[in-house]
């Protein structure tokens, strides 16, 4: 489970923020066109009355403009307010004298209404430019859009939460009795309700009652605000269905805190849907859905996105020399340390079995090979689980590719796993970039007769053997690796190799022994071709070599250029 990170938490308040000041700015401007409305009315009648409601806004603008940082506008709505202090002093407002005066003041003095008018329109620049470079810049992630239904009949009370709400980003309906939340609860799907106890004509209890019956309702959570700290209401709730039970008076903050711990925890109890319960990461229905999400994103606002098809190698022969016990905490602990290793960005996915899946927004090709290359090298100093003391090492091959315009999602993921399949191919245990030679489906005949051929690297030397692999891999063979003369042996005789490259000296069994025994036990096959890698030029070993059937020598150090060379030639490959 991913945590709350501190900078997620600082990008969440700013968020809120955003949302308030957009909402408050719109808040702002109905009361500023409600000002000027009462100022150009000027009924004698009813003066006092419009002159009144005139401070009070500009009152409210004062004391809840600074909280969204509206600093400038709090500013002139304060120097409005304290220069009408004397409309305060008691008698003054009765006097019907005063009011032409208040008047002149709120039109003509200095600041002015129209001053607030003008510093709004100001913020709304702001605002707007704002959201623009939000667009184009980084793209933030949709506010968490869930719905909530405030039941109360306290009119006070529910205004105060449904503005509170909203400014955290909900979306907040509200009914003032059972009926209506009713009416409202078939209307829209929401995420919570909050319910007050004691209400006219119905109370609280009756929409208990509504939403138990109801298995569409049933599971949605309920906080209970109740008037009354009553130990029956209380048990008597919790019994009926309700998820937590919050006495009236109390902090608006707490309460918010209880939404929002209940949201999470059924959101999720939601996404156990699309995890996968051995290691906790999103499953394949998950990243199915996720991906198009992404590949949307990437085709909105363009930069570089990435996918890494990873398998786990000989994964099967850990499961069968030391149980599926602890093949399962493997799985678990590779998700766990790609997981830990990727952005918190990146998406992470159980592909099957041993098979993940890793998509890095914002990642170039090369970048994405830069990481996983790095996980992999973890995992050789790292073991990836333990089990009674004994430490479990993997290695994994993985295939890298980027996305490009006019790629399906399909051949996008076929990519990553073709190129993965190239990894295994030569050799496992690497990270490989997508390249069109990988491409198992559009091989010609003629191409599928040429990969039809089987090159085996026979030395001791792990670190030759890669260098090997990846200098040839481009050509159209598939290789296959023995560390020593029995392993080579082995191969050789259980299935058909073209071509073997094979060091003098090795382990058990050294180049010319294996030879010696292939054709004193089974021939050497006609079609098997030997390239002899030797650390020693000896003459005696050469014609005993050519004797044995090796048909090319090459002495260490030798030029990669002319292995290639030699090895097309033998596979007569142009
Ligand atoms: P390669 O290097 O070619 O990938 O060899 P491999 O043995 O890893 O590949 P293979 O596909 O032959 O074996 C995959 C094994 O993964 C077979 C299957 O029993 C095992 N497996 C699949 N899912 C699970 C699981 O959830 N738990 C465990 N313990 N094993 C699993
Ligand atoms: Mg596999
Ligand atoms: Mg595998």
């Amino acid at each position: 489970m991913r945590q709350l990170t501190p900078e997620d938490r600082l990008q969440k308040e700013a968020r809120l923020m955003k949302e308030g000041r957009k909402r408050y700015v719109e808040e702002l401007r109905k009361q500023l066109t409600e000002l000027s409305g009462l100022l150009a009315e000027e009924q004698t009648d009813r003066l006092l009355d419009t002159a009144n409601r005139i401070y009070r806004i500009v009152h409210t603008i004062k004391g809840s403009a600074p909280m969204f940082e509206f600093t400038r506008i709090g500013a002139v709505a304060e120097k409005l307010v304290k220069d009408w202090e004397w409309t305060q002093v008691s008698g003054v407002w009765t006097a019907e004298h005063t009011a032409s005066r208040f008047y002149r003041s709120a039109l003509e003095g200095t600041p002015s209404i129209s001053q607030l008018k003008r510093e709004l329109e100001l913020y709304q620049q702001e605002l707007e430019l704002d959201e623009h470079q939000e667009q184009y810049g980084k793209q933030t992630l949709a506010s968490s859009g869930s719905r909530l239904l405030i039941i109360d009949d306290d009119e006070v009370l529910r205004a105060y939460l449904v503005r509170r709400l909203k400014l955290e980003g909900y979306d907040v309906d509200d009914a003032a009795d059972v009926e209506t939340g009713q009416r409202l609860l078939r209307e829209h799907n929401y995420d919570l309700i909050t319910l007050d106890l004691m209400m006219h004509p119905q109370s609280g209890y009756e929409l208990f009652e509504f939403v138990k019956e109801d298995p569409t309702l049933k599971w949605i959570p309920l906080v209970v605000l109740s008037g009354r700290n009553d130990l029956q209401d209380k048990v008597r709730c919790f019994y009926l269905g309700a998820d937590d039970f919050v006495t009236k008076p109390f902090q608006y903050e707490e309460l918010s805190a209880r939404i929002y711990s209940l949201l999470k925890r059924t959101k999720n109890f939601e996404q156990m849907a699309f995890r996968d319960p051995l290691t906790g990461i999103y499953n394949r229905r998950f990243f199915d859905h996720q991906i198009q999400v992404e590949l949307q994103r990437t085709r909105r606002y363009p930069a570089p996105i990435s996918m890494v098809f990873i398998d786990i190698d000989r994964f099967k022969k850990i499961n069968d020399t030391y149980g599926h016990h602890v093949g399962d905490l493997v799985l678990q602990g590779l998700a766990h340390l790609l997981q830990k290793h990727v952005r918190s960005t990146d998406l992470i996915a159980r592909f099957g079995g041993e098979e993940f899946v890793v998509v890095l927004p914002g990642s170039t090709e090369q970048d994405a090979v830069k990481s996983i290359d790095a996980i992999l090298q973890l995992a050789q100093t790292e073991p990836v689980a333990q089990f009674e003391g004994q430490p479990f090492y993997i290695t994994f091959s993985a295939g890298v590719t980027g996305w490009k315009e006019g790629l399906t999602v399909e051949d996008w993921i076929k990519r990553a796993d073709d190129a993965m399949y190239a990894a295994k191919q030569s050799g496992r245990n690497r990270v490989l970039l997508y390249a069109q030679e990988m491409d198992q489906s559009e091989s010609t005949p003629a191409d599928t007769a040429e990969r039809n051929l089987t090159v085996l690297i026979a030395d001791d030397d792990r670190i030759l053997r890669s260098i090997l692999v990846s200098k040839l891999q481009h050509l159209p063979v598939t290789f296959l690796e023995a560390e020593d003369g029995e392993e080579a042996f082995r191969l050789i005789t259980e299935q058909q190799v073209h071509l073997c490259i094979l060091d003098g000296v090795m382990p058990n069994l050294d180049g010319l022994d294996m030879l010696e025994k292939l054709h004193r036990e089974v021939g050497k096959p006609s079609d098997l071709n030997i390239l002899m890698l030797s650390g020693r030029n000896r003459d005696d070993d050469l014609s005993r070599g050519h004797a044995l059937g090796v048909d090319t020598f090459m002495h260490k150090p030798f030029s990669m250029v002319e292995l290639e060379f030699k090895v097309k030639q033998l596979l007569q490959l142009t």
